[in-house]
């Protein structure tokens, strides 16, 4: 049945007039998430906005009867078209499921509906004295959304992604029906790992409704080590030499000269570090100023050793905000100019390596590759530009950006293959990056996909062709 007048009332009685949409003009915010180009907008037919999992779970039934395909959408902030709806499918969007439905330090625990966003789990995590590790960057993602896409960030060094965080879930299942999966404990060894199934699956398996998500308790100091290195590969090269003494830091990055001047003149503010091509940001946490320092310290002796042309202790509160807000608006400061921001994963042993061979081909292709990312954990994040970029400023257009796009995306890809890597560390597979997928994991992993997918949505109606094609 096609979403015609008669299946927007019947949605409406669902929803509520105020929770469904059909003019185009309401439809637009709702054909895209953050990949850059255009490729992949897709208008809904309809937007279902449920404020209640009654209602989730009354649209998905609507749906199923139907053969109406439905897409979850969160926070829109995933960057593969992945909550891109089917042409003739709805967007079912959890904005309005965004309650907190307990804070339980006790557990050291919070559950939340699906479109809490990140920025009040931290404010929430912080207001019962306790600490949600996982951030990727954009705090308007959502609960359900960041489990959807087994998110990252910066902080999986030390404390993993969003899978580790994740105790409990409720779903909305293809049928309509309501389960819960998990709950508030930390261990279990009863049976298949529903649960977990859930989790990276990009809304093809089933609607979160509810997360129940663990904390932890909220470190006594924070600092932040600031190291300029002659070339990006020094920099990584050094960070094996930090694990091994035994330090994990929360969070290292790298980043190169040319990225970093652009979100220099986006915020008008200098990078500390002025010498070097390139950047590595280690931030440490702990009980107290004293245990911080002094494995601040050792890594200063590492780094040192390894070739540091500097090295920069940011420890207050204003410098150390000051670092980060230069390192949180490269991807903004790109943005104009940028085609796709790549997400592979390597070992960490290989991260060097395939860092060099971007450089390769920026020279090979004649685009800008500005690179940066997670360098202890192996996340490579390199933009493709279409614009020139010098001295931090996107100059002109490339004129065959397209074709080279496709040829460096390629050859990225089958790096990280080589490396036994893979293609998607924290953004997902959506749209944009399925095609590629059976190269990474083999044509038997794909219809293994398939045939779970078969298993729990037979008639294929939640969020169709991401992932992969059936
Ligand atoms: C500036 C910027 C920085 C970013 N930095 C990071 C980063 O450091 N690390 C990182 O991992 N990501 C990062 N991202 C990507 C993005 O924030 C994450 O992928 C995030 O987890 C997506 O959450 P969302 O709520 O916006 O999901 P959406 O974009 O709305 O949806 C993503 C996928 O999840 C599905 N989905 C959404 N809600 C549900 C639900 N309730 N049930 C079932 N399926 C659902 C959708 O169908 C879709 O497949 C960044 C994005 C931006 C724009």
């Amino acid at each position: 049945m096609p979403v015609d007048k008669d299946w927007l009332k019947r949605a409406a009685d669902i929803v509520g007039p105020d929770g469904i949409l059909s003019d185009v003009s309401d439809l637009e915010a709702y054909g895209h998430d953050e990949y850059a180009l255009d490729t992949y907008v897709q208008l809904p037919k309809s937007v279902a906005k449920p404020a209640t999992e009654e209602q989730v779970a009354g649209i998905v039934q609507l749906c199923a009867e139907t053969g109406v395909p439905v897409t979850a959408r969160g926070g829109g902030t995933g960057l593969s078209a992945a909550c891109v709806s089917d042409p003739h499918g709805i967007v079912l969007s959890l904005e309005r499921l965004n309650k907190l439905i307990q804070a339980d330090p006790d557990n050291y625990a919070i559950t939340v509906q699906a479109g809490f966003t990140l920025e009040q789990i931290n404010k929430a995590a912080e207001d019962i004295g306790l600490f949600f590790p996982p951030h990727p960057g954009d705090e308007s993602a959502m609960a359900g959304g960041m489990v959807a896409t087994n998110a990252g960030g910066a902080r999986a060094v030390k404390y993993g992604t969003i899978k580790h965080f994740v105790l409990g879930l409720q779903v909305v299942l293809a049928s309509g029906e309501t389960v819960e999966l998990g709950g508030s404990f930390m261990k279990s060894s009863i049976g298949y790992g529903l649960m977990e199934l859930m989790i990276g699956s990009e809304g093809t398996l089933g609607i979160i409704t509810r997360v129940t998500l663990a904390l932890l308790p909220k470190p006594g100091s924070i600092q932040t080590v600031l190291a300029p290195f002659d070339t990006v590969s020094a920099a990584i090269e050094s960070v094996p030499a930090i694990l091994n003494r035994g330090i994990i830091p929360f969070a290292v990055e790298f980043v190169e000269r040319s990225a970093i001047a652009c979100a220099e003149r986006l915020v008008d503010r200098s990078w500390p570090a002025r010498q070097g091509s390139a950047s590595l940001l280690l931030m440490l946490d702990g009980p107290d100023e004293e245990f911080v320092l002094s494995q601040a310290g050792a890594i200063a002796e590492v780094m040192e050793e390894r070739g540091a042309l500097d090295i920069l202790l940011a420890d207050n509160r204003e410098r150390q905000e000051e670092i980060l807000g230069i390192r949180s608006m490269i991807y903004e400061a790109l943005r104009p100019g940028t085609v796709e921001l790549f997400d592979v994963c390597v070992p960490r042993s290989q991260i060097a390596g395939h860092v060099e061979f971007v450089h390769d081909l920026e020279q090979k292709y004649q685009v800008p590759l500005p690179t940066y990312g997670h360098a202890a954990d192996g996340n490579v994040h390199t933009n493709f530009m279409r614009t020139r970029l010098e001295d931090g400023v996107l100059g002109q257009e490339i004129p065959d950006w397209q074709s080279k796009h496709e040829a460096v995306r390629r050859e990225i890809f089958d790096d990280v293959i080589r490396r036994k890597g893979n293609i998607s560390g924290e953004h997902g597979i959506g749209l944009a990056k399925r095609d590629y997928l059976a190269n990474n994991i083999g044509r038997t992993n794909v219809a293994l996909m398939r045939s779970i997918k078969k298993a729990l949505d037979p008639k294929g109606i939640l969020n169709p062709g991401k992932i992969f094609t059936l």
